[in-house]
């Protein structure tokens, strides 16, 4: 069975301890075996380790201000929580972590070793406050010993809501080389993003992924008290008010009700009339938080179970002692549960709470646990399929999620990496397993996880003035005004271009320098690009300072700074391209054989659109004698193109479809214009003639540069991203993989597109006998 690493907090409190066995207990149940690791140096190691922290905190408290008392403050709170349990309590729940979690120490070296071992598929930094933005940074907790592409931030908790200034830089270069990002509370999305310009997912703790009945059987023994009671649970001294209001509380219901304190007992307690305390481990904990009548408590956890078994509650803020704001994370609880009432603030408004019983939370937690689960999930399949992995048999495993950018053939430094053809046609790496000296280059640069800066994202419907430019451009002609410019500059520009080379044509990334050399590149060729050899030449242009515009679809872009290794250039500009997918090369090639053997005639150029001919999406086809449109239905390689069948693996799973992109402008279509924005029309803002402007979203400065610069060309008019998004399939999910897929390619197996051609002859036949058949009747019933 394959292993996962957990890197959580899993000790010395109940809500660590379960949200930890919560974690381990669902990814048990996807098969795979859950270790809960901690780093545990031993001999001269321990005595490093020990001497470089101590070093680094009095470093930090020297030079960082405020360090020292975030330090000490949330020290002390953190050793008080343990020290005040009575020494039974902590027995039981010890006996739970190491009975139960089961936690495995290493040192470094020997973490180092998992973390490159096949046997671990992924490590997990789990939930709880592992990365406290007050506290010292531990870069354990960041996974910093396992490799890149195995790093799944699961819902970690950064406790304040703001990092301090004095550990921004740690966690910046800590947090964005997690592959998979999520975090636990709203304010945690909003650190993710200004330290490195990533989106992370909101995942709620851990717990949710188990439901009430899931809990209810785990607490099956626990302490049961027969009577009614309140529960009170604070993991630090509540101050006066807060008991005065427990007190009358319990004092106007204590006929009807016992109130139990569970574990935590302090001395302002005495002023409630006739409480206990209770003692237990995890089991009695959640028993008796399950049949309470009304639970108070100042911790988030307590407040998340009471939610879970739908028990009434109320929630004060924790009297931490320190002067770092955490509320943060209780909040986001609250509003997701809509149970912002069950804060109490102001203790003057909490001696006249009314008591209620909480409503019906069922719906939303069902919604977080699948939430929580599916994200687990995919980020664990996905490390499971590293895309760059090499098999056994010297070829990249996982080749559906292969981009077929060509990085790892570039950098092989032994020229091992040749692409070859996938039988679906397209471009696959393939490791000459004799020259391959197991550097693992090619590996770790098809892995690089990268991080993209953006700024907040602006869209504009947009379109060349120029009609000869637009004409020759796909939709508005806006790649050609940015490339021109480019070129004005002294720049030099690099997208996918046709080429007519050795008899046969060809689609690969070329350069232009001059206008001429610019041609090729114009308009949308549904076909993948071939990047081979591109990257190296990318790298000297921008090395010389050179301007260097770069277009192609996400994945190429991606492919690029993959390359670069995340290395920013302020020559270099990007552009990409709204994409459902591309078929493959091979394919095309074969489509042209097809053709050439049909029409008996060599092929000496091909363009997939066609701004003069009726129905824009029709093949103009050059023969050495002559010329021929086909229209898209009537093309088997066309056809299948526009019905999603023939493009690469990895574009059904394309990461790219939504509006965040690696580039720093995106051009799709604008066919929905009309619809989106009318009122431009009326106005005469849009001119009618245009037909199909582009879209533009802007992603970086960099991008609202290059547009900037080149307005007295264009006509922009900025619009709404999310609608842009709307009206883009591609912006919100990849194209749909279907079994007619594998059918189709099964038939071009056996008998290459005329096989295909054969299929949509048939096809269409039998879809059109029915229509006519009704037709002819309605037309009978008529005559009738
Ligand atoms: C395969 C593919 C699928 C597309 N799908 C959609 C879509 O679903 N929705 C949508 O709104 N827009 C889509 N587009 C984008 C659209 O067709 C235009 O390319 C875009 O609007 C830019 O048009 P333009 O007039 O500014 O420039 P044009 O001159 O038309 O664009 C030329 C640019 O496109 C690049 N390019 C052309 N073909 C390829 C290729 N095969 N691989 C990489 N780069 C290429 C060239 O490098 C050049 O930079 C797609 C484009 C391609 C290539
Ligand atoms: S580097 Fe590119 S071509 Fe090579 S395996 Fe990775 S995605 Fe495929
Ligand atoms: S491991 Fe090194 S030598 Fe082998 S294929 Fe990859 S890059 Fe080439
Ligand atoms: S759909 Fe995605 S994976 Fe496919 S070519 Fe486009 S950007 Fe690349």
């Amino acid at each position: 069975m394959k292993k996962i690493g957990l890197i959580t907090f899993w000790k010395d409190n109940y809500g660590s301890a379960l949200q930890c066995y919560a974690t381990k207990s669902i990814i048990q149940k996807m098969e795979y075996n859950c270790e809960v690791l901690v780093y545990e140096p031993h001999g001269k190691e321990k005595y490093i380790s020990f001497m470089k922290r101590a070093f680094d905190r009095l470093w930090q408290s020297i030079t960082a201000p405020g360090f020292y008392k975030h330090y000490s403050e949330l020290r002390r709170n953190s050793q008080n929580t343990f020290r005040d349990m009575p020494d039974s309590v902590k027995f039981s729940l010890e006996l739970f972590c190491q009975s139960v979690l089961q936690p495995r120490g290493y040192g470094r070296a020997m973490l180092k070793k998992i973390g490159n071992s096949q046997e671990y598929t992924a490590f997990i930094a789990g939930s709880d406050q592992i990365w406290n933005g007050a506290a010292p940074v531990d870069s354990f907790y960041f996974l910093a010993f396992a490799p890149d592409n195995k790093k799944i931030a699961f819902a970690p908790s950064f406790g304040t809501s703001k990092v301090m200034n004095y550990n921004r830089k740690r966690f910046e270069n800590l947090i964005k080389k997690f592959r998979y990002l999520s975090v636990r509370e709203e304010d945690g999305i909003k650190n993710v993003h200004s330290l490195t310009g990533r989106y992370a997912q909101r995942i709620s703790d851990p717990v949710v992924m188990i439901d009430k009945k899931g809990w209810t059987d785990f607490s099956e023994g626990g302490i049961v008290h027969v009577r009614p009671y309140i529960l009170l649970f604070f993991l630090n001294k509540p101050d006066n008010k807060v008991v005065e209001t427990i007190q009358n509380i319990a004092n106007y219901e204590k006929k009807k009700y016992d109130t139990l304190c569970f574990v935590y007992k302090y001395d302002n307690f005495f002023q409630i009339e006739g409480y206990r305390t209770v003692e237990g481990g995890p089991k009695d904990y959640l028993s008796l938080i399950s049949h309470a009548e009304f639970i108070f408590t100042d911790s988030f956890h307590t407040a998340l179970f009471s939610i879970i078994f739908n028990r009434s509650f109320y929630v004060f803020p924790r009297n931490y002692g320190h002067s770092c704001e955490q509320t943060s994370r209780l909040r986001t609880l609250l509003r997701i549960y809509k149970c912002e009432n069950r804060m109490i603030w102001n203790e003057n408004a909490a001696k006249n709470i009314e008591i209620t019983p909480l409503h019906d939370c069922s719906q939303i937690l069902e919604k977080e646990r699948n939430r929580a689960i599916k994200f687990l999930e995919a980020s664990i399949a996905s490390c499971n399929n590293n895309r760059g992995k090499i098999g056994k048999k010297g070829i990249p495993e996982l080749r559906e999620l292969c981009t077929g950018c060509c990085v790892c053939e570039t950098v092989c430094p032994t020229g091992a990496i040749k692409m070859k053809e996938h039988p679906k046609g397209y471009m696959i790496p393939e490791i000459d397993v004799k020259r391959c000296i197991s550097c693992g280059k090619c590996e770790r640069y098809c892995n690089t996880v990268l991080n993209f800066k953006k700024i907040k994202k602006t869209a504009y419907v947009a379109y060349a003035k120029d009609k000869m430019i637009r004409d020759s451009s796909a939709s508005g002609g806006m790649f050609q005004i940015l490339a021109r410019y480019t070129i004005l500059k002294g720049g030099i520009v690099f997208g996918a271009g046709i080429l007519y080379e050795n008899n046969h044509i060809e689609i690969r990334h070329l350069s232009a320098e001059t206008e001429e050399e610019l041609y090729p590149l114009l308009n949308s060729k549904y076909v993948e690009s071939n990047c081979s050899g591109i990257y190296t030449k990318v790298l000297k242009e921008l090395k010389k300072g050179r301007m260097v515009l770069y277009s192609g679809t996400s994945c190429q872009i991606e492919g690029l700074k993959r390359y670069l290794q995340g290395k920013e250039y302020s020559n270099l500009y990007t552009i990409d391209l709204i994409c459902h997918g591309v078929p493959g090369r091979y394919l095309y090639h074969n489509y042209i054989s097809y053709l050439e053997e049909k029409y008996k005639s060599k092929i000496t150029g091909f363009s997939f659109r066609n701004k003069k001919l009726d129905d824009l999406f029709t093949e103009r086809i050059q023969f050495i004698d002559g010329e021929k449109a086909v229209q898209w239905k009537k093309s088997p390689y066309y056809r299948m193109f526009f019905e999603e069948q023939s493009y690469r693996d990895c574009c059904y799973q394309c990461q790219y479809s939504s509006v965040h992109k690696p580039s720093d402008i995106t051009l799709g279509d604008y066919f929905e214009v009309n619809q989106d924005y009318p009122e431009l029309f009326k106005q005469g803002e849009i001119l009618e003639k245009v037909g199909n402007p582009s879209s533009v979203i802007i992603h970086t400065a960099q991008g609202v540069k290059l547009i900037d610069e080149c307005r007295e060309h264009i006509r922009v008019h900025e619009v709404d991203v999310d609608r842009v998004q709307l009206s883009h399939r591609q912006l919100c999910i990849p194209s749909v993989y279907t079994h007619q897929r594998e059918r189709l390619f099964k038939l071009y197996k056996e008998g290459g597109f005329k096989a295909i051609q054969q299929y949509y002859w048939w096809k269409d036949f039998v879809e059109f006998l029915p229509k006519t058949f009704v037709l002819m009747m309605k037309k009978t019933e008529e005559g009738e």
